[in-house]
């Protein structure tokens, strides 16, 4: 119950941030505060704000329907944004607003403490790996203060490509080989 009550804690605090601008609702993110697996988005959009969960819209049916069809359930995972609240017009978060979130991000992180963190896009895979290109990285296994960081596209893009959306299917396969522990591929250690 305790890391429950750490991330109901730290939802409060981020709803009383003066400093935050974004004025829409918190979407805070939900899944399970014991979970090994993370997936981080970029910002809520607009379905997301009325419902105040993360990825209850389009792209996050799929990222949904994947979770499950990879064998979890979604309460088994924990999936959350970088920004926390809907930037205006579905524009992208601007990097101040980024920096802003960062630290909730940071503590939301230290209370799970997952094994794997999936970055889905080039906004929250940048913010792990600041060298990366999401096109080239995704799909790969990163190995960065003790913990995996597994980019992945972002679903929305997987939804406009069939050629990104067979990338897209196979990252998560290649997910579920790592937390089931037969993955024997190539680990990149990074800072
Ligand atoms: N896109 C994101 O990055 N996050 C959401 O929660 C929804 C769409």
């Amino acid at each position: 119950m305790k890391k429950e009550r750490e991330l109901e804690d730290l939802k409060k605090q981020i709803a009383a941030d003066k400093k935050l601008r974004l004025k829409s609702n918190l979407v805070f993110g939900e899944g399970n505060a014991n979970a090994q697996v993370v997936f981080i988005g970029e910002a809520p959009g607009a379905k997301e704000d009325i419902e105040g969960r993360p990825f209850v819209g389009r792209s996050g049916q799929l990222l949904r329907r994947m979770i499950c069809e990879n064998g979890w359930k979604e309460s088994e995972v924990y999936i959350t944004n970088i920004v926390k609240q809907r930037p205006p017009e579905n524009r992208d978060p601007t990097q101040e607003e980024i920096l802003l979130y960062i630290p909730y991000l940071q503590k939301q992180l230290d209370i799970i403490k997952p094994k794997i963190i999936v970055p889905l896009g080039r906004f929250s895979t940048n913010y792990f790996l600041p060298k990366a290109k999401i096109t080239i990285d995704q799909g790969k296994v990163f190995l960065q203060n003790k913990r995996k960081i597994f980019p992945m596209l972002h679903p929305a893009a997987a939804l406009r490509s069939t050629k990104r959306m067979k990338m897209f299917i196979d990252s998560f396969k290649t997910l579920s080989d790592i937390t089931s522990g037969v993955y024997k591929g190539r680990v990149i250690k990074v800072d």
